[in-house]
């Protein structure tokens, strides 16, 4: 898969894409992360990619065309184009699933007051990682790859466990333990200890149920 940000501040993917599962797939050569700074494509000589927005108001809004100028400069037919954005469809596992599958992903990462309108018609999917505004789309688009690129084949060790994870099986995960049996107190439940591979599916199962009814009513809807 290859993945390109459109962004301002390709620097502050360096930690989170340099370290970790992400970076071990892109040594695999699993994933390549591509930086696009959108400012290389601006027109003005001070390099700016924002101006005042028609009919007033606070805030700066970005330019269509450096935008519209590094989309072309990719070349790609097949591909999924993300707008990071508060008002876009909520992220979760169902869409991470469905774009670990696709070959080529662009995130446009917006920064100031907004974009201007006309950036939409670029995009596939405008989405949202929670109903509250960041400063810019980097953080948003840095989820989204962590928690897309952990269910391509081959990039986790042990495939069963994104299998098993919380909202992939629909409902939240069981609880887990491990040593010691006893802590301050607290007791790994005598079931995980019973060697009895059974009762402990059973176990987990029903525990998932309690807590998806506990704390997440509304994926029992489903
Ligand atoms: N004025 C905009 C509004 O009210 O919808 C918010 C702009 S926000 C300060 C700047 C950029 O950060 C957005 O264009 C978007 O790319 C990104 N962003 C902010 N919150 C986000 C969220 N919850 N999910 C995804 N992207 C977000």
């Amino acid at each position: 898969m290859d993945i390109y940000y459109l962004t301002l501040f390709p620097e502050m993917y360096k930690g989170v894409l340099g370290s970790s599962i992400l970076k071990r797939a892109e040594d695999k050569g699993i994933v390549n992360y591509h930086m696009i700074n959108f400012r290389d494509f601006s027109h003005n000589k001070h390099n700016k990619v924002d101006d005042y927005p028609y009919g007033g108001g606070a805030g700066m809004v970005l330019k269509p065309e450096p935008v519209f100028e590094a989309m072309d400069s990719l070349k790609l037919d097949n591909k999924r184009v993300i707008l990071m954005c508060p008002q876009g469809q909520p992220f979760n596992q169902k869409l991470a699933e469905e774009l670990a599958e696709e070959e080529n992903i662009v995130f446009i990462n917006g920064h100031y007051e907004g974009y201007d309108e006309r950036i939409r018609s670029l995009v596939t999917d405008e989405v949202s990682i929670g109903d509250y505004v960041l400063t810019g789309g980097e953080l948003a688009s840095m989820a989204m790859t962590d928690a897309i690129v952990r269910l391509i084949p081959d990039v986790l060790s042990n495939e069963k466990s994104h299998q098993e994870d919380s909202f992939s099986t629909g409902l939240l995960e069981h609880p887990h333990y491990t040593r010691p049996r006893e802590y301050r107190g607290m007791k790994v439940p005598d079931v995980l200890l019973s060697g009895n591979h059974k009762l402990i599916e059973e176990w987990r199962y029903e525990q998932s149920l309690k807590r998806t009814r506990e704390r997440r009513p509304d994926l029992l809807e489903d």
